[in-house]
């Protein structure tokens, strides 16, 4: 008989989305949870994000669409997600369980406190354009939070990249758009006034992904969850096939902890591992990544050594970024999305080539950029835009083409500027004659308003990218003012996409598709049961919250009950 320090019934290895959804359903099954997080800071990646959750058929969008459904959704997802033998984490059953169990999640949830609201009414599905798809949002989001709420646990939230007390969609418009709007002026004016009014009244505002993962926390702590920083788990424990518990570290010892019903894998994915990213996806690279230092995969191993299966490990959510000053040390990498989503500004490879729609999925993106690098160079590729676009799109959150034009950014190399398109060619190592010829016939579509290549602009969401103000088509734009310029685009990432293999219950499965007793698995420690396709905003963060909430459902006999 195996001996434990201590035993719970449910234990959760990382505080990530799916820890504390399913920790929630542990308590409210009457059993004793703990979540095990290796950081000094609970909430992971999830903290660190936009907090989107992608959930179809949820409450807010059916108020304002009666026709949402969940056949609408399902038809969607076997349209979107290829399965096919390189992407064996998803199938139709997941899928479905997922379009099934997310809404009942999320019900879940906000009966347990945690204040959510439509992410926006216009945030698209990424395909948009396929059967089921949506044109609106499916998007769900925590409302703002103040973190002192938190009381003790208000500093042990990982630090989120919007501390503003605001609604991610209404920042993003506010940071994009408010020199073209008086109602988007009066947005700014209203989140400046709480601003002013939380410094008055000792708030600590956030928003976004640490508000996500500040509002479970408080709600996990008030339903009994126990949660434990800086213990790192090692290994699981073993017994006659079944894992029955983990080994931990904690202050340079071991300790050992039972699982009477079962242990949930919810440890994020391997982005901050440079010789796993070596192995599974060569050519990237770790320092692109947006993810925090835990995420380095250390559980991977430990699953196949009880039986576990990995897939899709060379699928990441892309995102493209750029090697702008401060890089390095920024917290959140500048993103390069914004920037050739933007009419007027197109990519190219090393040659001069456009190759992609610059609208669309970032992972697609940054798929399309690592494919593109396997015959001509592209990582980096090159975002080259006009000077009617730099007077009109903040670039870096610099307005690069007006009078305060930031000449440190030209004099350090970075920011690429020539008064005619060949000269620009010269200064980024591109064929002259291919780069002109690549602008005159975007032009030409853009004249057409049709691009005939690769079809930007023809999905919603390529438009939702765009500039609501510009048209007729909001993703397209000339590019014929001088002076023309260039910046680098990488394929960074926020996240790695592959892991452990999991059934509809959240099982992680062997190679023969039998379930590990005891060992469940949820979020990006999983192979996506997206399979290698993002199909809208919160496609990894819904997921997750969704089969850790599976996973206890399962795990604790309640999978048929009302919860
Ligand atoms: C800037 C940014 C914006 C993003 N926006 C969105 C968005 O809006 N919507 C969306 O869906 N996705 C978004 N993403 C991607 C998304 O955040 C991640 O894919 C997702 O949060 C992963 O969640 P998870 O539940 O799998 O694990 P995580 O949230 O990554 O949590 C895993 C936790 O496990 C811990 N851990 C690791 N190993 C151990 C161990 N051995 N022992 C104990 N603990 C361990 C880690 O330290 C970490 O805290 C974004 C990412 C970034 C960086």
């Amino acid at each position: 008989m195996a001996q434990f320090d201590e035993t719970f019934d449910w234990v959760v290895v990382g505080s990530g989305a799916g820890s504390m959804s399913s920790a929630m359903v542990m308590r409210k099954a009457g059993k004793t949870a703990l979540v095990l997080e290796k950081t000094q800071f609970v909430g992971g990646t999830t903290a660190k994000s936009g907090g989107v959750m992608w959930i179809p058929n949820n409450r807010f969008i059916r108020a304002d669409e009666p026709d949402e459904s969940a056949e609408k959704a399902i038809t969607y997802l076997d349209a979107v997600c290829d399965d096919g033998s390189d992407a064996p984490g998803t199938s139709h059953e997941k899928r479905l369980a997922y379009v099934n169990e997310a809404p009942k999640m999320l019900e879940f949830i906000i009966g347990q406190g945690v204040q959510l609201e439509r992410a926006a009414t216009y945030w698209p599905d990424y395909y948009d354009e396929l059967p089921g798809g949506c044109k609106t949002s499916r998007c769900v989001t925590a409302k703002f939070f103040d973190l002192n709420e938190l009381g003790a646990w208000s500093k042990k939230i990982r630090p989120g990249f919007a501390p503003f007390p605001a609604k991610l969609d209404d920042g993003m418009k506010v940071t994009n758009f408010m020199h073209k709007s008086w109602s988007i002026k009066g947005k700014f004016a209203r989140i400046a006034a709480r601003v002013v009014l939380g410094k008055l009244t000792g708030k600590s505002w956030t928003t976004a992904g640490a508000a996500l993962q500040g509002r479970m926390l408080k709600a996990a702590l008030a339903a009994g969850v126990e949660v434990r920083t800086e213990t790192p788990v090692k290994e699981f424990i073993l017994e006659d096939g079944k894992v029955i518990g983990v080994v931990l570290e904690v202050g340079g010892q071991t300790k050992r902890i039972g699982a009477n019903l079962g242990v949930l894998v919810n440890a994020g994915g391997f982005a901050q591992n440079q010789a796993m990213r070596d192995k599974y996806m060569p050519g990237t690279k770790a320092a692109w990544s947006n993810t925090p230092e835990g995420d380095t995969g250390d559980l991977f191993p430990e699953i196949e050594k009880v039986g576990g299966v990995l897939a899709q490990m060379d699928q990441m959510v892309g995102y493209q970024t750029s090697y702008a000053p401060g890089f390095d040390t920024d917290y959140v990498k500048p993103g390069g999305q914004g920037i050739t989503g933007k009419p007027g500004a197109i990519l190219v490879d090393q040659n001069g080539q456009r190759y992609l729609n610059e609208g669309g999925s970032y992972e697609l993106y940054c798929q399309r950029m690592l494919e593109r690098n396997r015959t001509v160079g592209a990582v980096p590729s090159w975002a080259v835009f006009d000077q009617r676009y730099a007077e009109n799109y903040k670039v870096l959150n610099l307005w690069v083409g007006k009078a305060e034009k930031p000449q440190k950014l030209v004099e350090t190399g970075y920011l690429k500027v020539a008064q005619t398109l060949e000269e620009l060619a010269g200064l980024i190592g591109a064929d002259p004659a291919k780069l002109k010829d690549t602008v005159e016939r975007w032009n030409g579509f853009v004249d057409k308003g049709v691009d005939e290549d690769f079809g930007r602009g023809n999905r919603e969401y390529d438009k939702w990218l765009g500039d609501p103000f510009h048209g007729p088509n909001p993703a397209l734009a000339r590019i014929d003012r001088a002076p023309y310029y260039a910046i680098d685009i990488i394929p960074g990432d926020v996240s790695t996409y592959g892991g452990a293999l999991i059934d509809a219950k959240g099982r992680v499965v062997k190679a023969d598709g039998a379930p590990i007793p005891g060992l469940y698995a949820c979020g990006v420690s999983t192979a996506s049961i997206m399979g290698g396709v993002y199909p809208g905003a919160g496609a990894s963060v819904g997921p997750s919250m969704t089969f850790g909430y599976i996973a206890a459902k399962h795990a604790a006999g309640v999978e048929n009950q009302d919860f």
